[in-house]
């Protein structure tokens, strides 16, 4: 008999994004940092074990860990070490540190990865990072992590109006014919950078035009399109209550707080130094408080943080 968590929305958890880090080795110039404000000390390697174990009690089995740039986490082999058995352990990672890890992440757990990489272009990539000499790191990492078989590799792209709206057929070749996957990604409004915003739905009509099938996944209905041997997934998050009527995701910060949601830091709940009862109540609570920030006109509340059994 499995227990499971369900908001007072009916959506069941099933997922921990987990933030190792605040700090970064790129300056993106629209990062979101996983919507977290400054915080305190990192997340312990214990912390993590006890929030996965915790969960994994609630069918929670998919775990994708970000940042920050959680590779510059000496200890994330340990970190991935720890964990109960879960169905998917990944990583998204802006690649620079990929190359010389990635073997040894694969033994020690990690199942597959995502990587940044917004533009193929060297001078845009600068730009967009604002920082030089990390391109080739980058592609690097993303071939270290394929001979390994961290797969399917998922290249994050944000489209970028004005820097990268040309670059999406390069970007689809790129992928094509190999274990990669393109996430095309809106831009959220963080930092100002929504100058940047370009229109992801009229992209999704092309490329939807153009597919030979489409497949509408589970989470956040994201649509996966097929296109002569390219897989493209498209992440629309702004105004799209499908997206997050369909959120089964729950976040942790990088000092160990729940996160219910991206877009909001008004309800984070520190769980730091509770025992794993307290710790399980908080959760229970925390989920059943749970919102999405875009609802559906028809959204129904229905009984609060219930706990299943079916
Ligand atoms: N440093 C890691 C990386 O580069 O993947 C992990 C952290 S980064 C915040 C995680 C993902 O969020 C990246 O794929 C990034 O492109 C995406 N992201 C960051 N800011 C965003 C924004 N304003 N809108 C949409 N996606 C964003």
């Amino acid at each position: 008999m499995q227990n499971v968590l369900i908001d007072a929305y009916g959506r069941r958890i099933s997922s921990l994004r987990i933030s190792l880090t605040n700090r970064c080795n790129l300056k993106c110039i629209y990062c979101h940092n996983e919507g977290e404000e400054d915080s305190g000390s990192e997340i312990t390697v214990e912390e993590v074990a006890q929030i996965a174990r915790i969960c994994a009690r609630y069918g929670v089995d998919k775990i994708k860990f970000s940042g920050g740039e959680p590779l510059l986490r000496r200890d994330f082999d340990e970190i991935l070490r720890a964990l109960p058995p879960m169905r998917d352990v990944s990583v998204t990672t802006n690649g620079t540190l990929l190359a010389a890890r990635a073997e040894s992440l694969k033994e020690s757990g990690l199942d597959r990865v995502n990587v940044s990489l917004d533009s193929m272009d060297r001078d845009r990539f600068t730009f967009i990072t604002q920082c030089k000499g990390q391109f080739d790191k980058v592609l690097d990492g993303i071939d270290a992590a394929l001979s390994v078989g961290l797969t399917p590799v998922k290249i994050n792209m944000v489209y970028l109006k004005g820097i990268n709206e040309d670059e999406v057929d390069r970007m689809i070749d790129y992928v094509r014919g190999k274990p990669l996957v393109l996430q095309i990604i809106e831009l959220m409004n963080f930092h100002g950078a929504f100058k940047y915003h370009a229109d992801v739905a009229s992209l999704e009509q092309r490329i939807k035009e153009k597919a030979d099938k489409a497949v509408c996944r589970e989470m956040h209905r994201r649509t996966k399109y097929y296109l002569g041997g390219a897989e493209v997934e498209i992440v629309r998050p702004i105004d799209n209550s499908e997206f997050c009527m369909n959120c089964n995701r729950l976040r942790i910060t990088s000092d160990y707080k729940l996160k219910p949601c991206l877009l909001k830091n008004d309800n984070l709940v520190s769980v730091r130094g509770l025992s794993d009862a307290e710790v399980e109540a908080v959760l229970i609570k925390t989920v059943g408080a749970r919102e999405p920030f875009f609802k559906s006109e028809t959204a129904k509340v229905c009984q609060p943080y219930k706990i299943y059994e079916p």
